[in-house]
């Protein structure tokens, strides 16, 4: 372990795996990549995602050779709020990249836990299988609900590796690839160094290699009217509506490509928080080092799924003071994006001047840094609105589909969104088997108080009716009053009728998912696997998590019903700690 400078990787090889036990492969993942069942069936797959062959071929001892050897990434962060200084792969290892030759999208191979780099820092370089479970299964579901997120091929067992944890516990490798591995705290780390000649290769490099060119930037400047701006900081205040149209605004010829780079960035984390938002996922430790310049879902230490709905709740057991709270996760997001823009500064403030390679070569002139730090500023602020419009527009998009409407009126988000959020917040109803269960509400059978009033409960959990405070009286009273202004809405949309029904259930099931991989779920397939070496839960389990949406999956039906019925009693909202 040690400092690296003037430089963001180090090659280092994996370390060889004694007898490694492949537990799983993600079909969705394989599909990804470009690769048959078969071929991951193969000795060489296995030996691949253990860790223990790669590409590289030395020729004499001159230590040259061919091929690719792996490397593990350099890059610091912001934990908590706070400068953390250098951090890095500690325990990730990249191994290569592929192009998909039917969707031409390249992806670069990582191993999670194959052992120590030179950015361990204090720790081993380890993964336990716990963790990699829990890694391997929301990579793959997360992709399977549409949400942006680095993915996961494979799962292996290590059963040779012993690791240290508060207990020991079994070691494992995720094999997993993204279409980058940037983060914003790639950024930090070269700016605490003051490395600007860096920064500007690393932001070129992402503009053309991951992005896939420059001219993929956004080009238009967005024109966030000053009415419409937003009148405080809950992200739930429906003055922050900004319809799309207002996203376009007029061709810009003033802004530089690296401000066009860094509002991509923000676009794509602005639609993947929202998305978080509206499917009730909590990263959790939404660090520096764990925001993705491609705005993928990055980093699955102690993430969860909202069970009953809470806006406070974390699922990271040592956030006491609750920043990486569900509702925390659009302005933390964003307050990363501002470190982002402060490291990115000298490029986004330089006008049209850093176009011309000179620039930033020469270094800036000393009475020109105010005029640089102003409009660099500038271009953050009005990053910060589009960040806004691009997040309630996508936020939008997903709450008015979930809740089953074809349209998008005003009164939606002021009151129907936000009645039911408060309804299920009042009554501590599950997230989302409310949307699930709403989905094969017919328009008919609540047309009436009685109708409305017996439709109500399939809304609670079965073993309590509601919430901890609640009466089944308020439940009836306040779920009924709002399935009256559902109706109105699904009637204005859809019509009525059986037809109409049918195609709206449908609509919303391939929406609103069947299964979510709870903490609890995870917890019993971790024992199962790690405790009674059960092998099967696995595999159902994955099933379910690629094919979210489905009604049933025909593999164990009862261990299926289970899995997608109420939660248990005290099993909800478990909260796990960052280091495993
Ligand atoms: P995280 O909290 O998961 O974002 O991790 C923060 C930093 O600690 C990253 O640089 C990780 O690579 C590193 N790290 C976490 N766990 C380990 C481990 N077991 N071995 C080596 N480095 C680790
Ligand atoms: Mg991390
Ligand atoms: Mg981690």
């Amino acid at each position: 372990p040690r400092m690296v400078r003037n430089a963001l990787f180090t090659y280092v090889p994996p370390m060889p795996a004694e007898e490694p036990e492949l537990l799983g492969v993600s079909k969705a993942a394989l599909r990804s990549i470009g690769l048959s069942e078969d071929q991951a069936d193969s000795d060489e797959f296995k030996q691949v995602v253990a860790g223990n062959k790669f590409y590289w071929k030395e020729n004499g001892d001159d230590k040259q050779g061919e091929g690719i050897y792996p490397w593990a990434q350099c890059y610091g962060g912001f934990q908590f709020g706070q400068w953390a200084g250098q951090l890095g792969d500690g325990r990730a290892i990249s191994l290569f990249e592929t192009t998909n030759p039917q969707t031409g999208v390249r992806y670069e191979w990582q191993l999670k836990g194959a052992g120590k780099t030179p950015y361990s820092r204090f720790a081993d370089g380890r993964a336990v299988l716990r963790s990699s479970i829990r890694e391997f299964v929301v990579s793959e579901y997360l992709n399977a609900i549409g949400i942006p997120t680095t993915r996961a091929l494979s799962l292996t067992l290590l059963p040779k590796v012993d690791v240290v944890r508060e207990r020991l516990e079994p070691g494992a490798i995720v094999c997993r690839f993204a279409q980058s591995w940037l983060r914003i705290g790639t950024f930090d780390l070269m700016r605490s160094r003051g490395d600007r000649e860096n920064i500007r290769k690393v932001a070129t490099y992402a503009a053309e290699e991951v992005f896939g060119g420059w001219d993929k930037l956004p080009s238009r400047l967005t024109d966030v009217d000053d009415e419409q701006k937003p009148q405080n900081d809950s992200h739930l205040d429906p003055s922050r509506n900004v319809p799309k149209d207002d996203l376009q605004g007029p061709e810009s010829h003033e802004q530089n490509r690296f401000a066009r780079l860094y509002r991509e960035i923000v676009r794509r984390n602005a639609k993947t928080v929202a998305a978080w938002q509206a499917y009730g996922f909590m990263n959790g430790v939404l660090n520096t080092d764990n925001t993705s310049i491609f705005g993928l879902s990055l980093d699955f230490g102690p993430f969860a799924f909202m069970d009953n709905f809470d806006p406070s709740h974390t699922p990271n057991h040592d956030d006491m003071m609750l920043r990486y709270a569900y509702r925390a996760q659009p302005t933390i997001i964003w307050w990363n994006l501002v470190r982002l823009g402060e490291s990115l500064g000298e490029l986004i403030g330089s006008g049209e001047r850093v176009d011309q390679e000179t620039f930033v070569t020469n270094g800036v002139e000393e009475d020109f840094a105010p005029i640089l730090i102003k409009r660099a500023e500038n271009v953050i602020d009005a990053a910060g609105e589009e960040y806004k419009a691009v997040f309630l527009s996508e936020y939008r998009r997903l709450m008015t589909a979930r809740l089953g409407l074809k349209t998008q009126k005003e009164s939606d988000f002021d009151s129907l969104i936000s009645n039911a959020l408060d309804t299920m917040e009042a009554l501590e109803l599950d997230f989302n088997h409310f949307f699930r269960r709403l989905s094969s509400v017919k328009v008919g059978d609540i047309a009436t108080k009685e109708g409305r009033e017996e439709k109500a409960k399939i809304f609670a959990h079965s073993e309590g009716v509601t919430g901890l405070n609640e009466t089944e009286g308020t439940l009836k009273e306040k779920v009924g009053e709002w399935l009256e202004q559902w109706r109105a809405r699904t009637i204005e949309d859809w019509g009525e009728g059986e037809d109409a029904d049918t195609e709206r259930e449908k609509a919303m099931k391939s929406i609103n998912p069947n299964f979510v991989p709870r903490g609890w779920l995870l917890d019993e397939v971790i024992q199962r696997v790690e405790k009674q070496k059960d092998r099967k839960i696995l595999s159902t389990v994955m099933e379910m998590t690629l094919n979210p949406f489905a009604d049933g999956w025909a593999n164990d039906e009862e261990l299926e019903k289970r899995y997608v019925g109420d939660l248990p009693r005290m099993k909800r909202s478990i909260q796990c700690s960052c280091s495993s």
